[in-house]
């Protein structure tokens, strides 16, 4: 089904910091070797998410031309696997790998206004009578999900009382030609939309897919109700993100982003969205919810579609990163001796949180888990550990629990709180959380507490005293007798 390696005959554009287009990521991705190329009529239905969901963790694919069942589908290539590991976010923004989270973070401080453009890539092709599955090559990716849906769609709107943007990635049934099922948390963009709604007005929005991976890690920020996520992605890109208004409306959208779709999300409807696959590996179910009417869809002139596949690490990661910036934040405001923190793979990079301390005081770990709960209401388990301990390194914290880490009296448990609504075990959201201390007692006497080690053992130059592999016919491994 792979076939290769490919090279995107396409114009480049260098990079001072961050990469500033999908197609320079993809094309650094290609020169490195992670990014496939998949044969031709791989079919939406299914088969591009099952291809992309076994190179899950190891390389990009691109799918130069599926088909829907045999039928024809546009001819627009989709790419997954954009961010198949961690290291690659880093590489992405131009950074090492420890400095993720500071220049997250260094970016939500201080963001960068976008420029306005006219004359955009995104805006080369302009579609008036919008027909989504005729346009645009939108997979069907889990075997329940109710259908095609568009899941890597920075849904962009303007707070109608005040101007300023929104970003956001919400997924997106595809409902008819030219209507879309919307799942909104209560948050901005449906802050925005019960304003407009109230009022019995549309809500103006756009949705950008195919961006650069900085500009999809901004919109993921978790910043206050106007603060332009956009921004963030200037920032990350130590330069202004160039946009463009919309044709149909006045949403500002990435100049550089491969598709636009153009619409309104309606006042007073409701159709059946649902049930469509999340990052817990579980299915969030069907309802009554929001619905955008597509008034347009603009692409470059030969256009690529991302789609993210649900509980993959691209998905994993757009939650992880963005909230850890924004955890270890809060919490080192209120806990200055909080190193660092990490969400774990195994907690769906939502759920479990792992904080290394310095720890000072007695006692002090169970502030930091007091802290950490109200860090963000997915948190659901907090190991705090000491210094010592790699918190990416989930072998390690679980070697801190078995041995600093007593549940008579180191276990925290907070019952029926608010948490996720798609943890299947949580009862509509109300989830009881539990914190484990498990850092070392601060008093500690003679050989307690203290870590193995052997003289030499961190030397590279002790490998100088291995001679070479051994023989099977090594005198001293012969039978005596
Ligand atoms: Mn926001």
């Amino acid at each position: 089904m792979l076939a290769g390696n490919l090279v995107l005959g396409l114009s480049t554009w260098e990079c001072d910091m961050a990469y500033r287009t999908l197609r320079s990521w993809l094309r650094h991705l290609a020169e490195t070797d992670r990014l496939m190329l998949a044969e031709s009529g791989v079919d939406l239905d299914f088969e591009v998410a099952a291809v992309a969901k076994r190179q899950d963790g190891s390389k990009a694919v691109l799918f130069p031309s599926p088909k829907r069942g045999g039928a024809n589908a546009p001819s627009v290539p989709v790419i997954a696997n954009l961010l198949a590991q961690r290291s690659w976010v880093a590489e992405a923004l131009g950074v090492e790998p420890g400095e993720v989270l500071s220049a997250f973070r260094q970016a939500v401080d201080a963001p960068i206004k976008s420029e306005e453009i006219s004359n955009a890539p995104v805006q080369q092709t302009i579609i008036r009578d919008p027909d989504l599955l005729r346009d645009l090559p939108i997979p069907l990716h889990n075997e329940h999900d109710s259908g095609p849906y568009i899941s890597a769609g920075l849904v962009i709107a303007r707070n109608p009382r005040t101007g300023i943007q929104n970003v956001s990635i919400n997924r997106l049934q595809i409902s008819t030609k030219d209507r879309m099922g919307i799942l909104m948390l209560p948050r901005h963009l449906h802050n925005f939309y019960q304003a407009a709604e109230n009022q019995g007005d549309v809500l103006e929005v756009a949705v950008a897919i195919g961006v650069d991976p900085a500009t999809l890690l901004a919109s993921q920020a978790i910043v206050p109700i106007d603060f332009d996520e956009l921004e963030i992605a200037g920032a990350l890109h130590g330069h202004p993100l160039r946009v463009v208004k919309c044709v149909s409306n006045e949403v500002r959208v990435p100049a550089d982003a491969e598709v636009v779709i153009e619409g309104r999300l309606l006042p007073k409807v409701r159709e059946s969205e649902g049930p469509f696959a999340e990052f817990p590996q579980y299915y969030g179910p069907a309802g009554d919810r929001e619905v955008i009417e597509v008034d347009a869809i603009t692409t470059r002139s030969k256009p690529m579609f991302h789609t993210i596949v649900s509980a993959g690490m691209e998905h994993l990661l757009l939650g992880a990163i963005p909230r850890e910036a924004t955890i270890v934040a809060l919490l080192q405001r209120s806990f200055p001796n909080v190193i660092d923190v990490h969400l774990s793979l195994g907690g769906v990079c939502r759920y479990h949180l792992f904080v290394q301390i310095k720890k000072r005081h007695e006692g002090e770990a169970k502030n930091v888990i007091a802290g950490a709960f109200s860090a963000h209401a997915d948190i659901k388990q907090v190991v705090v550990v000491d210094e010592d301990v790699d918190v990416h390194d989930p072998t390690a914290v679980e070697w801190a629990v078995a041995t600093r880490f007593q549940a008579s009296k180191d276990l925290v448990i907070l019952k029926s709180s608010l948490g996720s609504k798609l943890d299947p075990s949580a009862q509509d959201g109300i989830s009881d959380k539990m914190g484990l201390d498990a850092t070392m007692p601060v008093k500690r006497e003679g050989l307690d507490y203290v870590v193995v080690h052997v003289p030499g053992e961190d030397d590279p130059a002790t490998d100088q005293r291995i001679a070479g592999p051994a023989s099977a016919d090594h005198e001293q491994l012969q039978e005596d007798g």
